[in-house]
């Protein structure tokens, strides 16, 4: 009897229930809702954070699913009715070769090439987004993507069922594209760039009572990053890393890793540490790197023009947040041109055996940057956020690396190629040990 009482479920209590704005805290109802009327700020999810201590130790989230699932107190669906498709608990890897060849000690891969379902890290904004959705009852889903978002949101909402109707500029990448339609949702190809497309969409979102993950889902949607946070802070042993460095588009997953390390450090799951945060931005679509640099409190907003399409937000609706962010940290936001984001690619598939697309890239020759210019302490932890797949995003890379050498199925024809390929230099750099 006693037994049967004590294995039976305590019913959890909810740890949200409502949205605030940014700036201003006027609340809001938990619905479909992104931006206060009153002072046009962002809203944000508001957790309760005692009914969240209370629900969470290290051992119950060790005890967890192997997903992003095990954070689920500090996620905000209101039911244990999630779409769960193995999504987060990606490996963090400690890097040995490229840590010595940019001359780091303590250098970790975060490494959502692998994650799951669709090898981008917004697998896990789009896994909250559509079981808030589900919970709010909406049964189409719809998405403005530079070309993972709309993968990730067919493939989820195919998983569970949802109709779906993604937006993407039309000049992406064939694999992003081919990666979105195997789902069978209806693509718009806009002819237009990410800001064009998110603009039609806002419009389309006020009249369709579709759920948009970005758009009027956002609030839950940005909270799916804080995982990228949490992930890192168990993976290190219960440790927050000294610095990090992580890619910006909006500026979404930057802002929501620093409130993940906040929210484990409130509940007590980690020890308060300062961590400095730098982020990375190609050239060619830079305004937050921009902002930063010239100490500006605003952003000027650009028109894209770079190989890394993933990244490309001229107008970043967290762009602002991402600059104080790296101000009061003590971070840095730099910018990498095309061909050393093609030299990133490169350098960590050589190092590490991590092929990641053009944000991956770029995010990697940011952080050699920073390493040159003294900006990474080589004991400190680092940690460097790599986002998405290569294979992905094959025409940034093609013309840039070797060929295979034909040969008949003939034992002379190999030992001719082979006494070739020794001559052949291989690679363009220079190993530098430390
Ligand atoms: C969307 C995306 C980002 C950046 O996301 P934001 O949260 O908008 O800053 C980084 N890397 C990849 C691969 C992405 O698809």
């Amino acid at each position: 009897m006693t037994q049967a009482i004590a294995t039976e479920k305590t019913p959890t209590k909810p740890t949200f229930s409502k949205l605030v704005s940014k700036d201003g805290g006027i609340e809001y109802e938990a619905k479909a809702l992104y931006v206060c009327e009153e002072t046009f700020s962002p809203l944000e999810v508001a957790y309760d954070y005692d009914v969240i201590r209370a629900q969470v130790s290290r051992e119950s989230i060790e005890a967890g699913p192997n997903s992003i699932w095990r954070y689920r107190p500090f996620l905000p669906v209101a039911t244990d009715n999630v779409i769960d498709v193995g999504t987060g608990m990606t490996p963090l890897v400690k890097s040995q070769r490229l840590a010595r060849r940019l001359g780091l000690k303590n250098l970790y891969i975060k490494n959502d090439a692998v994650n799951m379902p669709t090898l981008s890290f917004k697998d896990r904004v789009v896994s909250v987004a559509l079981s808030r959705a589900r919970e709010l009852g909406f049964t189409t889903v719809s998405c403005a993507s530079t070309g993972n978002l709309a993968n990730s949101t067919a493939a989820i909402a195919a998983h569970a069922g949802l109709d779906c109707c993604v937006f993407i500029p039309s000049d992406l990448e064939a694999g992003k594209v081919l990666g979105t339609l195997i789902y069978n949702p209806t693509v718009m190809a806009v002819k237009g760039n990410y800001d064009q497309v998110n603009r039609l969409c806002s419009e389309v979102a006020n009249s369709y009572g579709w759920g948009f993950v970005n758009i009027n889902l956002r609030p839950y949607y940005s909270e799916g990053s804080k995982t990228l946070g949490f992930e890192v802070a168990e993976q290190l042993g219960w440790k927050l890393p000294d610095h990090i460095v992580a890619p910006i588009a909006s500026g979404s997953l930057y802002t929501k890793i620093y409130k993940g390390f906040q929210e484990f450090i409130k509940v007590g799951l980690v020890e308060d540490k300062p961590v400095r945060f730098s982020g990375a931005q190609a050239e060619g679509c830079s305004p937050v790197a921009q902002a930063f640099k010239a100490g500006r409190d605003f952003i000027t907003p650009v028109k894209p023009n770079t190989i890394a399409k993933s990244i490309a937000i001229g107008n970043p609706a967290d762009g602002m947040y991402a600059v104080e962010q790296a101000q009061k940290t003590g971070g840095t936001i730099e910018s990498a041109t095309d061909a050393e984001i093609v030299e990133g690619i490169k350098l960590l598939a050589e190092t590490e055996g991590i092929f990641t697309e053009t944000a991956g890239g770029t995010t990697i020759a940011v952080l050699k940057k920073l390493v040159e210019a003294g900006k990474i302490d080589p004991d400190e932890t680092t940690v460097v956020y790599i986002t998405g797949n290569g294979l992905k995003t094959q025409e940034a890379v093609q013309g840039c690396i070797g060929e295979p050498l034909t040969i008949d199925a003939k034992l002379d024809s190999f030992e001719r190629a082979w006494e070739r390929a020794q001559t052949l230099e291989r690679l363009d750099w220079q190993p530098v040990l430390v």
